[in-house]
């Protein structure tokens, strides 16, 4: 599919502090810290890992970049975005400070609504020309993949439009890997409201067979929640966009648990998304699963709702977690993905090890990559640099930009001017 492939430099990294690995294993086992240690890319894939005493012999000759003791990790993977917009709305985070809710602006026509009709009116260049300098701020941060979703359109051409848009940006070597994922199905547009079953409709007789067919998206996304489509609605989705061949993800129990965790994962979804409100049983099925829980700490903590995904439980359960920022106008308004790992510590519970393989590799799963988030031989070659003296850090110093290099598949894709001081206290 699309995902950017990054044709392939070669790269030497040397002189690494702590080259932090999440590797295969469980998400609470311990990440695999080496010190003074290299990473060695070769036509965009790593072909070795390690201590510098173990640096290859035959690496000699390969353009080298020297670390200067900083931490390295892969390239951070945002599993959940929809950053494919057009205006902001600003106004609106005023009037939830002011006590309105996410579902009162809504009803009023805010919200997605308004998302929606402002997209309407865009051409595909002005979103190309918006999305562009939105998608190079995540790679800022140390971020290598994103997921990028539709569903600003909810109506066909206008999906078709935001994924041409993604299409478009995918190629972009400076741009993060895109991820694209359809979600005809975030909200139901004003002018259905009387008529659900024909938006379902839709959704399943047009608008998916003509993204499959362009084959513009490699995930379908339903919004499953109150205010949004019920269960039966996303199984009827679902399973026509399984039958096409796209992977599934799902929004669920962000507010109330309608049962979307247990539909996706009994439909074999690579994830399930928000979480906030999932129930015991919803924590039981997604910890005998492969399915992700992705948790998006940033939405809660935007939107003042005083709770959050019980991300503690479904690790101790076993879960596969990850976190992302969920960087729309609305309900998440950052490109951050260290942010998440704070969050995912201090207000969700995690580990820092734990925060940061869910940045990782267990972002990598929720997209079913298994060829990144990790840093074996093998996987693509891409390694985020940080000015701090010790992992530990990445969430202790929090909120701050502490990447000073971005590489995709070996290429340096961003740099901070001037290197800054080491170690900024
Ligand atoms: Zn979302």
């Amino acid at each position: 599919m699309i995902d950017s492939a990054a044709d392939g430099g070669d790269l030497l990294i040397t002189d690494i502090g702590q080259l932090v690995d999440p590797g295969e294993g469980a998400f609470s086992a311990p990440l695999e810290i080496v010190t003074d240690a290299f990473v060695w890319i070769r036509e965009g894939r790593v072909v070795a890992a390690g201590p510098m005493s173990d640096l290859p012999g035959d690496a000699a000759g390969t353009q080298a970049l020297s670390a200067g003791g900083r931490v390295a990790l892969p390239g951070l993977v945002d599993s959940h975005t929809h950053a494919v917009f057009g205006a902001t709305r600003e106004h609106e985070f005023e009037q939830r400070l002011a006590g309105a809710s996410y579902q009162e602006i809504a009803e009023q026509g805010g919200g997605i609504g308004f998302s929606v009709l402002d997209l309407h009116a865009r051409s595909e260049d002005d979103l190309v020309h918006l999305s562009r300098p939105r998608l190079a701020a995540s790679a800022r941060f140390g971020v290598t993949t994103v997921e990028v979703k539709s569903g600003y359109g909810l109506a066909t051409e206008q999906e078709l439009k935001m994924l041409r848009v993604v299409a478009r940006l995918a190629t972009e070597p400076e741009l993060p890997r895109l991820v694209p994922t359809f979600l005809g199905a975030h909200a139901v547009p004003v002018e259905f409201a009387a008529d659900r079953a024909a938006f379902v409709r839709l959704v399943v007789d047009e608008m998916l067979p003509a993204v499959a067919a362009e084959r513009l998206a490699e995930f379908c996304d339903v919004f499953c929640d109150q205010g949004a489509f019920t269960r039966d609605e996303a199984e009827t989705i679902l399973r026509r966009a399984a039958e096409l061949g796209f992977g599934l993800k799902i929004h669920a129990d962000e507010f109330v648990p309608l049962g979307g965790t247990q539909l996706a994962v009994e439909l074999g979804a690579a994830s399930v998304d928000h979480l906030v409100a999932v129930d015991d049983a919803g924590i039981a099925a997604l910890a005998e699963s492969d399915t992700v829980a992705t948790l998006l700490p940033g939405t809660s903590f935007f939107l003042r709702l005083d709770r959050h995904a019980p991300a503690r439980a479904l690790a101790d359960r076993g879960a596969n977690v990850a976190l992302a920022t969920d960087f729309n106008p609305g309900s998440s308004m950052t490109q951050n993905l260290l942010l998440m790992v704070a969050f995912g510590c201090c207000l969700l519970g995690l580990t820092v090890g734990e925060a940061l393989r869910a940045v990782t590799r267990g972002g990598a799963l929720a997209l079913r990559r298994m060829d990144r988030g990790i840093l074996m031989p093998g996987a693509v070659g891409d390694v985020a640099l940080f000015e701090v003296p010790d992992y530990r850090h990445l969430a202790y110093h929090y909120g701050m930009s502490h990447c000073v290099v971005t590489i995709k598949g070996g290429e340096v894709i961003w740099r901070r001017a001037g290197g800054g001081s080491r170690f900024p206290t």
